[in-house]
């Protein structure tokens, strides 16, 4: 067996430099729920700024610009709805707002939304899905763009398309040649589909119903792009895997606001299928499908990747000594560093309990075991913080690459023989193993 190499073993902890953490204004007219949200906010790695007024925040709102804020919709009822227009006045983005509220009828809802409010939560809101409201909201600018695959033969009206949606900040793939449409699906992972009705050798249905005959591909929106008028003749693709049309000539507005809304509402259902809740990460399936896919496309491609495996060192010891919602939030904590640290490209999963994957899209084992150790090193200086003082966590890994093992299931088992002798080296390192040439 290949021997494992240790690359970075080192148990000491630098805490030396801090990191920049995003700023939440908390807005609460309680004084003991005030101090409680605050404190969580502040454990799960944000500043905290807490005002008892709205009117306050809009007076700091003047010098800072929080990421979010957290308000508590039980304000008085006309100087809420003024200051907060005021506050979203002061900056050319608005700022997320997430609201908290004694009630949960539809009423005072509808008048969340009409705030323009991102979340909203009855009161005592449960800190770990607060917590996950900020954190989405607050890396929503790193979700990833819109991937449009465009099935059209003239190539001039697809890029006519591809223009329109690319200046709405969708990444768009032409794809002139229906034959090939699952290299297509498999190497650029579209959102969304837009097509024909017709095309020169077949029907668009013919092509969704392909699209449909693989379960990975069941949740992608197909649209059709038709000058057809006869409802007679559209209904039957939209049987056939068809998801809606869009009748031709279609403004760039109206072709912009239905992809989009078509890709909003199925990521937010893939994402309960494919999303570990307590982390917002790909779950242990999606991890091992992306795997696989990955093999298939290194294998065609001749490409590299790696797959590393992350496991928090002695986490039991934190859960027997600060408590399992502490544990939580170490958990959540490396979930968002690994975050942070990868590329677009990369994907990164919860395996399992307290263990991590990750998948370094072209990059080969040395640039992995870099990558990861600069996840390690960044872990290692956060200040987890508890009712029985503050601490450090570590964790171990271990990496290995494709071509050097060369299914899903290989890659797996090696990644984990690497992290098991980072374990047994004394842990917070990463380890690898490199087939032997
Ligand atoms: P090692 O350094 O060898 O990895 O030791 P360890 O203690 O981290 O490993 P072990 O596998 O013995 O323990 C993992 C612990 O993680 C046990 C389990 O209670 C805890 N755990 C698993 N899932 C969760 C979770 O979702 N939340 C919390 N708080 N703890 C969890
Ligand atoms: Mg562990
Ligand atoms: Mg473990």
């Amino acid at each position: 067996m290949d021997e494992p190499i240790i690359y970075a073993g080192s148990t000491a902890v630098d805490a030396s430099v801090p990191e920049e953490l995003p700023l939440v204004f908390l807005i609460e007219g309680d004084p003991a729920l005030r101090s409680d949200v605050s404190t969580q906010i502040h454990y799960s790695g944000y500043r905290v700024l807490a005002f008892e007024k709205i009117e306050s925040a809009l007076e700091e709102c003047r010098r800072k610009v929080p990421a979010v804020m957290v308000v508590d919709l039980s304000q008085p009822e006309g100087d809420m709805a003024m200051v907060l227009a005021e506050i979203q006045m002061l900056n050319e983005h608005s700022i997320p707002i997430i609201f908290l509220s004694d009630r949960g009828d539809i009423e005072t809802r509808v008048r969340a939304v009409r705030f323009g409010g991102n979340a909203y939560f009855e009161k005592p809101a449960d800190a770990g899905a607060l917590i996950r409201a900020i954190d989405n909201t607050v890396h929503k600018k790193e979700i990833e763009l819109y991937r449009i695959l465009i099935v059209q033969q003239e190539t001039e009206t697809a890029a006519r398309y591809a223009e329109i949606l690319n200046s709405a900040g969708m990444m768009t793939e032409i794809l002139t040649d229906p034959m090939r449409l699952f290299f297509s699906l498999q190497d650029f992972r579209p959102d969304l589909i837009l097509m024909n009705l017709y095309y020169p050798d077949c029907l668009g249905m013919e092509i969704a119903a392909v699209v449909r005959q693989e379960e990975a591909n069941q949740s992608i929106p197909i649209i059709y792009l038709t000058e057809e008028t006869q409802m007679q003749r559209i209904l039957p693709a939209l049987n056939k895997g068809g998801d809606d049309f869009l009748p031709l000539p279609v403004t760039p507005d109206r072709l912009i606001s239905s992809v989009a809304a078509r890709v909003d509402r199925s990521r937010i259902l893939r994402s309960l299928l494919v999303r570990d809740s307590l982390t917002g990460l790909l779950n242990h399936t999606a991890v091992r499908e992306q795997l696989d896919d990955l093999v298939q496309r290194a294998k065609r491609k001749n490409e590299t990747f790696s797959f590393g495996m992350v496991d928090i060192d002695k986490f039991k010891r934190v859960n027997d000594e600060y408590g399992h919602p502490v544990g939580d939030r170490v958990i959540q904590s490396l979930a968002r560093t690994i975050r942070q640290r990868i590329r677009r490209v990369d994907a990164a999963g919860r395996y399992g309990g307290e263990e991590f994957a990750v998948i370094f899209d072209g990059l080969d084992t040395d640039a992995a075991v870099r990558a990861l150790d600069r996840i390690r090193r960044a872990f290692s200086q956060i200040r987890h913080h508890s009712d029985k003082g503050d601490f450090f966590s570590t964790f171990s890994s271990g990496v290995v690459s494709f071509p050097d093992f060369q299914t899903g299931t290989e890659l797996n088992d090696a990644a984990d023989r690497a992290l098991y002798a980072a374990k047994r080296s004394g842990g917070n390192c990463v380890a690898r193993i490199d087939r032997k040439k």
